[in-house]
């Protein structure tokens, strides 16, 4: 069974009770674009079962199974190059505590981020 929050935006998102715009969807996982694109590309890799970081996942597995689907999504928009970022906390800049990827790209990306 997929763990779920009440009250997290992208649990809300996974289960299709907020709209947004799905790329790809697998058993685990949801890809959406970003409401706020920091470049031509800028995908969120969510997983169906909610961990609020990566410090709290739990599965490799299925960990490995959504950095194949960075692999993917970096292909179906053709990037050259690409950068996948999980912010963790805070200080990061973590935003939603619900696990997620980006995948950014169809631009220079500086080196290193802010
Ligand atoms: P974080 O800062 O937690 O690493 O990333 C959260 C990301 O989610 C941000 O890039 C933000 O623009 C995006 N985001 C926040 N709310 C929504 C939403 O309702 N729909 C979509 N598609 N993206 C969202
Ligand atoms: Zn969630």
């Amino acid at each position: 069974m997929t763990k779920k929050v009440d009250d997290c935006l992208f649990c809300k998102i996974v289960a299709k009770e907020i709209p947004s715009n799905i790329v790809l969807e697998g058993d685990d996982f949801v890809a959406i674009r970003d409401i706020n694109p920091q470049a031509p590309t800028h995908m969120l890799i969510l997983p169906k079962n909610h961990y609020d970081n990566l410090a709290k996942a739990e599965d490799a597995e299925e960990l490995g199974r959504l950095f194949m689907v960075a692999k993917q999504l970096a292909e179906l928009d053709k990037l050259k190059g690409f950068r996948v970022v999980v912010n963790n906390g805070r200080e990061s800049g973590q935003t939603v505590d619900h696990l997620h990827i980006h995948i950014l790209g169809g631009r220079f990306l500086k080196w290193p981020p802010g």
